[in-house]
């Protein structure tokens, strides 16, 4: 089992790697703070580091989404919080792919509630869902984890992609009505970045 605070650790480094890009992303259809809104928090979530990897998995997700609720401020650090703090609430202490594909079904119901957006509205949950979907797919049929991963990722950079042609109706985005189409949108590449990475450290797990 990967420690739940180095994984989250190796998150905030790749929030940092990209955060000028989800500030780029953010200036073109809302207000430019979405790399500096998460860089905050999953720096404060990476000082945590040692504290979180004290505590089984489903604890330490639930305490870092504290963390973002209270850090990264915006629409989206609720929003995290609660992918991450409900998602946890669920993982339990032993996860298997299964707990895992549970809990994040579990977390994006609650994005759902807390931000009532729904699959099409150019959030961060037009990557989520997909990957959702494809994970819970990939368990139902048995896939190894080799072909879960590369389908999860795939999910997630072509939910990605799927943001740009969309209209925004959540969001600062929606002010812009019909000028938020050929833009990406920035908490879904946030999203993306969390999900590839998460993959990649799984991956790599010997
Ligand atoms: P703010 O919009 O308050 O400046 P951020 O810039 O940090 O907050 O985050 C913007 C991102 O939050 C958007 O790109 C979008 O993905 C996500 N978002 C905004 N509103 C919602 C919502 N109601 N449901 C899901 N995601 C949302
Ligand atoms: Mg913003």
């Amino acid at each position: 089992m990967i420690n739940p605070g180095t994984l989250l650790q190796t998150l905030a480094q790749v929030i940092r790697d990209n955060a000028d890009e989800l500030t780029d992303l953010d200036q073109a259809i809302g207000d430019g703070d979405h790399g500096v809104n998460m860089r905050r928090g999953f720096d404060a979530v990476a000082e945590m580091a040692d504290e979180l990897n004290a505590l089984d998995p489903g604890s330490a997700l639930q305490k870092a989404g504290m963390t973002l609720v209270m850090k990264v401020g915006g629409a989206s650090g609720p929003l995290y919080g609660s992918l991450l703090m409900t998602g946890g609430k669920s993982l339990g202490s032993d996860p298997g792919v299964n707990d895992m594909a549970a809990a994040l079904r579990s977390g994006i119901d609650a994005v759902c509630r807390r931000g009532k957006a729904e699959p099409g509205d150019k959030t961060m949950l037009d990557v989520l869902l997909p990957v959702s979907k494809t994970l819970e797919a990939c368990v139902a049929n048995g896939d190894d984890p080799a072909v879960t991963l590369a389908a999860v990722r795939q999910a997630g950079s072509q939910g990605l992609e799927s943001t740009r042609d969309m209209l925004a109706r959540k969001g600062r985005a929606s002010f812009l009505g019909e000028r938020s189409i050929g833009h990406l949108d920035p908490g879904a590449r946030s999203a993306q970045l969390i999900i590839e990475a998460v993959c990649q450290a799984l991956g790599a797990k010997p």
